[in-house]
């Protein structure tokens, strides 16, 4: 079932979850140990990043070094696979441009649609470890938004036959990400929002937020999104802080403000254990005040904290 379909169909916020794909080696038993005990709020749908592979220089026996293309977390198509199969829930497979070209993402599409998966999440991805800024691939694409057409373009068939057109083409719906503190690369909100609108008004049917700490800075972007004419559920993406050393990264990697209340809380702690403690009350007053706001859904990043997860959601359902 379609994303859009779960949240026009709702009466009640829904609770969705993402996932990354294990480290290369690890079986499935890892996602199902770190989803089992989320099941029993039985989220609507649950997202699986998609990573690029990084380049990697392996020594040799002579001493001399080989670069590699290694990808790390590999799997997201055969663990949405998983998901449906082990739990009936709706997958929604991340899909990036970076290191892919269109062909190969073609191919990505047509296993999707074979494996009768509903959903993608269509993302730019970020820059190479080597790249200084984010660069297509010879033959791929280079924003989120030429992805999304080439997804809109085989949702309307024009790549098939004419004798199978009507047999079972692909029909995806598509989320794309916001930026509730706007994108790092944009000169502003305004300009972040106006090609979010783009995006939109090529096709995505809904938007999730980049984690964000400090509820105002959600509701002011929705505000402004419908102020810009886009009209599509906005999800807040929900992220809780578990560690001392995430005051320092999530600014960093994520580009998102940590309020001063919660800076100064996490700095008394002396241990993370407490910082822990701090964090999941935080997730939960903000996912209470989101949910009173009637947001359609509360999408949690669970990123190796399922148990954080559970002690927050099973006080909101
Ligand atoms: P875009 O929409 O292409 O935007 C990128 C930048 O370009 C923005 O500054 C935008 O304002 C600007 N821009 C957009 N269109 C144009 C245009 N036509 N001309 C000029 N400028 C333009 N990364 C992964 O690698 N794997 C994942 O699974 C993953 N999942 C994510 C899930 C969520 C919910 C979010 C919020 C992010 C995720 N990311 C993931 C990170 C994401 O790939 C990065 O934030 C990336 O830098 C931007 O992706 P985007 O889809 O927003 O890009």
């Amino acid at each position: 079932m379609k994303v859009i379909d779960h949240i026009n169909q709702a009466n009640k916020t829904l609770v969705s979850f993402e996932i990354l794909p294990p480290l290369k080696g690890k079986g499935i038993s890892a996602i199902y140990n770190h989803l089992d005990p989320l099941m029993e709020f039985k989220p609507a749908f649950i997202n699986v990043t998609y990573h690029r592979s990084e380049t990697m220089f392996k020594k040799q026996a002579d001493g001399s070094f080989t670069k590699i293309e290694v990808r790390k977390r590999p799997g997201t198509v055969g663990i949405c696979a998983a998901i449906m199969q082990h739990y009936n829930v709706d997958p929604v497979p991340h899909l990036i441009c970076g290191g892919f070209s269109k062909e190969e993402t073609e191919n990505a599409l047509i296993d999707l649609a074979f494996l009768g998966i509903d959903n993608v999440l269509v993302l730019r991805g970020d820059a190479a470890r080597n790249e200084a800024s984010f660069e297509a691939e010879p033959g791929g694409h280079r924003y989120a938004i030429d992805l999304l057409r080439q997804v809109v373009d085989i949702n309307s068939g024009i790549y098939l036959e004419e004798e199978v057109k009507d047999h079972g083409n692909a029909r995806f719906c598509i989320g794309v990400a916001g930026y509730p503190e706007k994108h790092f690369e944009s000169p502003n909100r305004n300009t972040d929002i106006s090609y979010l609108k783009a995006k939109v008004d090529a096709g995505a049917e809904y938007v999730v937020t980049q984690m964000f700490f400090d509820n105002r800075k959600y509701f002011e972007y929705v505000d402004m999104c419908r102020e810009a004419g886009i009209t599509v559920p906005i999800l807040p993406g929900l992220k809780p802080i578990t560690s001392k050393k995430q005051m320092n990264i999530l600014p960093r990697i994520f580009h998102v403000d940590l309020p001063t209340d919660l800076s100064t809380a996490i700095a008394k702690c002396k241990s993370d254990e407490e910082v822990e403690i701090v964090g999941t009350e935080w997730l939960l007053q903000q996912s209470r005040e989101l949910k009173a706001a009637g947001v359609p859904v509360l999408h949690y990043y669970t990123l190796g904290k399922p148990k954080v997860i559970w002690n927050v959601v099973k006080e909101i359902v």
